[in-house]
């Protein structure tokens, strides 16, 4: 039966919100039609101003909150409701770890079917603040001349220029500060969407929160910059310590920041950080996990959950430059890792040698393919690892772990809506979900991290 929405655009409407939801949103329901409005609080008695209507669900922005919730707190950043980085800088921090708690519970009620679920108290951090270890800013034009470095406001291009995120390393801070300033003083165009011109289009800085390691990457549009010579002086005075600047070229019309091709301006082409006792060696284009304390304990998690004796062999899935398969590397006979991007992988073969760990075996390709091979040529893991993107494992994927009768698999997941989803397939495949244990690595956002213990039920 279709079913007109009974709200338009344009309404204002005065409803309780009943949970978060995805992007740590306020949800409830209006006449049972589901309305998300961002910086509002579950319990919360709200008036609202619609602004979008979809077939099942329509989009609102907050007007009034008529009933504060009791965990409602000053948010840190003065930008806070402008920029689009952090979603629940309005909401205490332990609050905010009971809502991402409780919204992996809802995902294995809801989507998974499985409402019995064990999801412990998510882990949170002592000092949620200052915790980032990258980040990456849109760089545009103020009217009338000169650079501006920020984030895009939430839901748009706007760029909102910005010296300091309070969920940064500080040290990231200074470095953009640094890039914009002499950016302007070098009259270096910043690059324009809509017309495709100018030239630098994205400054991307990482650090190593244990080396203090230091790159920093200008996303050009074209192989031109203009004054190279002296912008890399002057940062290098800037920064004695800066162990790498890279150029990026990005000449494409997308949102997509990192282009195919960079080029070396002075140092190294990586840096390198450690995960307790293991160092990692990271390119520009790997994927490294943005907040290095939580990661650790992301890690000891999978690796209290795989129980190994060291007479085990892991896959480790999604591997990236090989961090979890290298972390548990000393508890097993043999871990494999598989990763898409091959930078990634040259990244995870190196690091393997750097800690002098040679039962560790890395391929590229995608999960979904070389998994399935894996199988065939009868590699039979003890444990497999996953920890897939947002969109969760393809079936093909599920499908060749099932058929390598692995007894633990261990899912580590950034978006729990496809971890319910792919906990659902498994349990109708002869797995079981033990535990759910979620991990804060995005304290002040809507992002939520946690980890399922699927064991192989005996039949
Ligand atoms: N476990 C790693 C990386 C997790 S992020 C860590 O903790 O650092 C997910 C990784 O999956 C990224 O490195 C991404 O490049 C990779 N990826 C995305 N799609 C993939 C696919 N289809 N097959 C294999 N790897 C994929």
């Amino acid at each position: 039966m279709k079913r007109t929405p009974p709200v338009q655009v344009g309404q204002t409407i005065e409803y309780t919100i009943t949970g978060q939801g995805h992007n740590g949103s306020g949800v409830g329901k209006v006449d049972g039609f589901t309305v998300f409005v961002p910086l509002a609080v579950t319990g919360e008695q709200v008036k609202a101003k619609i602004t979008l209507v979809k077939k099942n669900y329509a989009q609102a922005e907050l007007v009034e909150v008529i009933k504060p919730h009791p965990d409602r707190t000053e948010p840190l950043c003065p930008v806070f409701e402008q920029c689009g980085g952090c979603q629940t800088q309005h909401i205490t921090y332990k609050a905010q770890l009971e809502m991402k708690r409780q919204q992996v519970q809802d995902s294995f009620a809801r989507i998974g079917g499985l409402p019995e679920i064990v999801v412990h108290p998510v882990i949170g951090m002592t000092e949620p603040w200052r915790y980032r270890n990258k980040a990456q800013v849109p760089v545009g034009q103020r009217e009338g001349g000169g650079i501006i470095a920020g984030f895009y406001a939430a839901g748009s291009h706007e760029i909102i220029d910005m010296d300091a995120c309070q969920i940064q390393h500080p040290d990231n801070d200074r470095i953009i500060t640094a890039v914009k300033k002499i950016a302007n003083e070098l009259k270096i165009p910043a690059y324009h969407e809509q017309t495709h011109q100018g030239i630098l289009r994205h400054i991307m800085v990482r650090i190593g929160f244990h080396t203090g390691e230091m790159m920093i990457v200008l996303v050009t549009n074209g192989k031109h910059l203009p004054q190279k010579q002296e912008l890399i002086t002057r940062l290098r005075q800037q920064f004695p310590d800066i162990t790498s600047i890279i150029q990026n070229i990005n000449t494409r019309r997308t949102n997509v920041i990192l282009g195919p091709t960079h080029r070396l301006l002075w140092g190294k082409e990586y840096i390198v950080d450690t995960i307790g006792e293991i160092q990692f060696k990271i390119s520009p284009h790997s994927f490294y996990q943005v907040n290095p304390t939580q990661t650790k304990v992301l890690y000891d998690q999978v690796k209290k959950m795989a129980r190994l004796t060291g007479k085990e062999t892991v896959i480790d899935a999604y591997c990236g430059i090989g961090t979890i398969a290298l972390y548990i590397a000393s508890s097993a006979k043999q871990v494999y890792g598989v990763e898409i991007v091959p930078e990634a992988i040259e990244d995870a073969k190196q690091n393997a040698t750097l800690n002098g760990i040679n039962h560790a075996h890395f391929e590229v390709g995608a999960a979904e393919t070389v998994m399935p091979r894996w199988l065939q040529q009868g590699i039979q893991p003890d444990v497999v690892i996953v920890d897939p993107p947002r969109k969760g494992c393809d079936s093909t994927l599920l499908d060749a772990i099932v058929g390598m009768k692995p007894e633990r698999l261990i899912y580590v997941s950034c978006n729990p809506a496809t971890l319910a989803r792919d906990a659902k397939i498994l349990h109708e495949k002869g797995y079981e979900v033990k535990e759910v244990q979620p991990v804060d690595l995005f304290p002040q956002t809507g992002h939520v991290e946690a980890i399922a213990l699927i064991q192989r039920k005996i039949m």
